[in-house]
């Protein structure tokens, strides 16, 4: 694993040496700072002692580096004339860009890491490297040493981005575009260049299936503490379709073509990237990499399932999440037939709640409640909600978690002691699982203030009603009251202009017009 390490202080000019960002077979990497501008660069140093084979390779890293311009390799930069005499045995410096964030091992080996990263950062990091790898190979280039010390990233303007660095084993394709010689890193190393035979591009199949599978598990896929011979003998054996080779506890070897549990990802991403990594990690280079109809598609397959819309329902009465992937101009009622198939709750007994407390109505867009990877910050747990409720149910206790625990913590033998890595393995999911169950219960009290904020809405609008009712009430009592009052002096008048008249009739018998009272 490389590591920065602090040095002793150094200058070159206004360059000053920060630290040493890792060492590796054919020289150090360092990072320097110009004192007068702030820039930073990282420096790649080649050791004195290599063979003329291992110089070719580093002039033809160099050169190679120089001519690469995508936002996802690391780019080039020309070396300032001060840190010139810092080249031994009139091998080139290499000066690249600085990448703050590090390199993905020391990501993936933080502890909230154990079990996978996050289902965003996964994404991020599948759109990253699918796009430099499609460059490398449209230029005819090789990596053939692609892992995860060999990705650096870097805090862009939104988001992390990934850059691949380490061209050093690269390779241009020769016109048959077939090599033999034999290089790499062991772990992530495609099986034709273990056996030395002839290759190409898909090597790097194998390698980015390898490390997107570590991404999601936690782990490398294939009996990651075995040595090469025997690792190899038992691979072979493999079926086409299977992306895991694992000893459980009791040593036992098993081969599966599914995901396995812990992982971080919805089932619907998961269900597909499992399809994908079929694919990338078929032992046959021919078919590595091709779908049933042989057509060249694993970077179009992933195109696919990054451009997925997703929505994902949380259901409050089983504590379950459903992830559904909608298309433009759906409406909501057609995501609730959906719901409904799945969870037995009929669409009209569906209410519906963003995280805000606002319900979806039936014809409402369903893309307004879709995911976009592009924006969600990958490091976070929380992608948006939709909450389900079902009118017809008072009852909002599920009754068990939904949450199937791992094999390790199922298992049954406390004072048996387990390898070290077994041990470690067994740690990460205990505490994986905790935070999951945490995290579980985070969102479904995040579905109960979601649902508390609608009452409150709700009770908002009763009371804005109940207050106009009393105005108008109030206002309708005043007219009847005025009416009344007005009525009241009208017969009063009449009355009395009745009597007065009877009066007057009685004097003047029969003469006179009757008044009317207005
Ligand atoms: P080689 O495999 O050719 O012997 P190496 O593995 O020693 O080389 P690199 O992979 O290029 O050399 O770099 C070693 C480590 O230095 C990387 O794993 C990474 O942690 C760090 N590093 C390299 N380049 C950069 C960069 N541009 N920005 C930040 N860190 C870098
Ligand atoms: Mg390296």
């Amino acid at each position: 694993m490389s590591r920065a390490l602090p040095m002793q202080p150094q200058n070159c000019g206004p360059w000053e040496l920060k630290e040493r960002l890792g060492t590796g077979g054919f020289g150090n990497v360092t990072r320097w700072q110009n004192k007068d501008t702030s820039e930073q660069i990282a420096v790649k140093q080649c050791r004195q002692e290599l063979s003329s084979k291992n110089k070719e390779r580093w002039c033809l890293e160099i050169q190679i580096m120089k001519r690469l311009n995508h936002v996802n390799v690391v780019a080039a930069r020309e070396v300032p004339e001060e840190l010139q005499r810092l080249a031994t045995n009139d091998l080139p410096l290499l000066a690249m860009e600085y990448c703050q964030g590090g390199d993905l091992r020391k990501y993936l080996n933080l502890l909230e890491n154990c079990c996978g990263m996050r289902e965003g950062s996964i994404l991020i990091l599948l759109r990253d490297i699918s796009s430099a790898l499609t460059y490398l190979h449209k230029k005819r280039i090789i990596h053939r040493d692609l892992k995860p010390e060999n990705i650096v990233l870097q805090q862009g303007e939104k988001r992390l981005i990934h850059k691949i660095i380490d061209l050093g084993y690269a390779k241009e394709l020769d016109q048959s575009s077939l090599c033999t010689s034999f290089v790499g890193t062991l772990q992530y190393l495609a099986p034709e260049l273990l056996e030395q035979q002839k290759y190409t591009v898909t090597v790097d199949y194998w390698s980015f299936g390898t490390l997107v599978f570590e991404c999601i598990t936690g782990f490398r896929p294939f009996l990651p503490t075995w040595q090469p011979v025997p690792w190899h003998n038992k691979l072979k054996q493999k079926h086409e379709d299977d992306i895991v080779v694992y000893e459980d506890l009791t040593g036992e070897v098993h081969f599966s073509k599914h995901l396995p549990q812990p992982h971080n990802l919805n089932k619907l991403l998961a269900g597909s990237l499992e399809c994908w990594l079929q694919l990338m990690l078929r032992w046959s280079p021919q078919e590595r990499g091709k779908d049933t109809n042989g057509s060249s598609s694993c970077f179009e397959q992933l195109e696919r399932i990054l451009e997925l819309k997703l929505v994902h329902v949380l259901n409050m009465t089983s504590a379950e999440i459903c992830t559904y992937s909608v298309q433009p101009g759906e409406t909501v009622a057609s995501l609730q037939e959906r719901i409904a198939q799945d969870t037995h709750i009929p669409p009209a007994n569906q209410e519906l709640l963003l995280e805000a407390g606002l319900a979806l109505e039936p014809h409402n867009d369903v893309m307004q409640c879709a995911v976009d990877y592009t924006m969600v910050d990958g490091r976070r747990a929380d992608v948006p909600l939709v909450f389900l409720f079902d009118r017809s149910c008072c009852n909002y206790e599920p009754q068990f978690s939904p949450r199937i625990l791992p094999e390790n913590i199922r298992f049954t033998e406390p004072k048996r002691m387990l390898p070290y890595s077994s041990q470690r393995r067994t740690c990460g999911q205990a505490w994986h699982t905790i935070r999951a169950l945490k995290e579980d219960w985070q969102k479904l009290q995040q579905g109960q203030k979601a649902a508390i904020m609608s009452l409150l809405r709700h009770n908002g609008s009763l009371s804005k009603q109940k207050n106009e009712m009393v105005s108008v009430h109030q206002r309708l009592k005043a007219t009847l009251e005025f009416f009344t009052t007005s009525l009241h002096i009208d017969m009063d008048k009449y009355q009395e202009q009745r009597a007065t008249g009877i009066d007057r009739g009685c004097d003047y018998a029969g003469g006179g017009d009757d008044e009317t009272a207005d």
